[in-house]
């Protein structure tokens, strides 16, 4: 894994929580980052990861690719970051294939987390840990765990 540094929130990601809030007068839902139009935020996600999964590193692009939200989005503690930027993260399709029986125990990533809350790994767009140091790749392919958390 790689630290990812965050740029700017995209003006139109902030626009739609400041119309919620202002205009509707309720908190972000889940429902909001589903009807929010994401073909900015993919593109602007996929830029800042360099075109990889913000898991297993593997190469996405905007055909492949899916968001994730690091506090899940369909657990109700945390449905009001839905359309926070230093949330959402870049993924692959975690092995998932579209018309295709799907074997459930060969997802990964996003997929397989699903809403489930990743507590053993801190958040890649943390700018406070330093992913190097927690994780390796060596040349027989094989990862590492450095450092415990
Ligand atoms: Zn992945």
């Amino acid at each position: 894994m790689i630290n990812i540094r965050k740029t700017n929130e995209p003006t139109d990601l902030l626009n739609e929580k400041i119309r919620i809030r202002r205009e509707l007068g309720r908190e972000v839902t889940a429902n909001d980052y589903d009807n929010f139009r994401k073909d900015n935020l993919n593109e602007l996600l996929l830029r800042e990861q360099g075109g990889l999964c913000c898991y297993c590193m593997c190469r996405i692009n905007s055909d492949n690719m899916q968001v994730e939200h690091f506090l899940p989005k369909g657990n109700p503690e945390y449905a009001a970051r839905a359309l926070d930027y230093d949330n959402l993260l870049a993924t692959c399709n975690g092995g998932k294939k579209k018309g295709e029986k799907n074997n459930k125990s060969l997802y990964h990533c996003d997929t397989k987390k699903a809403d489930a809350l990743l507590d053993v790994l801190p958040n890649p767009a943390d700018e406070s840990r330093d992913y190097a140091e927690i994780i390796t790749y060596g040349a027989d392919g094989k990862v590492k765990g450095v450092t415990t958390i």
